[in-house]
């Protein structure tokens, strides 16, 4: 096997698509040659530390770490404690239905006003200054 073809050869050696016998001249081939076996020792340290990039995986506690700094970064205002969080929701949700209350019962309020005043306009009296 030419030297030229060993390397030709090294990706689908190193997928272990080669047939048995073409895997077998390759080693036997990397066994007598030092460039070759050299060059394929590069090649396959290059293809781990590339694969190894897929196979890193995050630190368990990364998501955790991130809300934090968020936390931390934004004062509190995201992914704070999520009681505190609900019973704000809570509070909030709560001030926001009484103040619709409120308008209601105010614009209730003045439509009777309106109604009294065109019954009786006649009770109405100018306010003298
Ligand atoms: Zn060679």
């Amino acid at each position: 096997m030419e030297h030229q073809e060993v390397k030709d050869l090294f990706t689908e050696y190193h997928d272990g698509d080669l047939s048995d016998e073409k895997k077998k001249e390759l080693e036997t081939h990397l066994q007598s040659c030092d460039e070759c076996r050299t060059e394929w020792q590069a090649f396959e340290k290059t293809m781990n530390e590339i694969s190894g990039l897929y196979h890193f995986a995050p630190p368990q506690d990364l998501a955790k770490n991130v809300e934090h700094k968020i936390h931390r970064r934004s004062r509190g205002k995201f992914f704070g404690k999520q009681k505190g969080n609900n019973i704000q929701f809570a509070l909030i949700s709560f001030i926001l239905v009484l103040l619709f209350m409120l308008a209601y019962l105010m614009l209730t309020a003045v439509n009777e006003i309106i109604v009294l005043d065109d019954q009786a306009p006649d009770t109405a009296q100018p306010i003298d200054q």
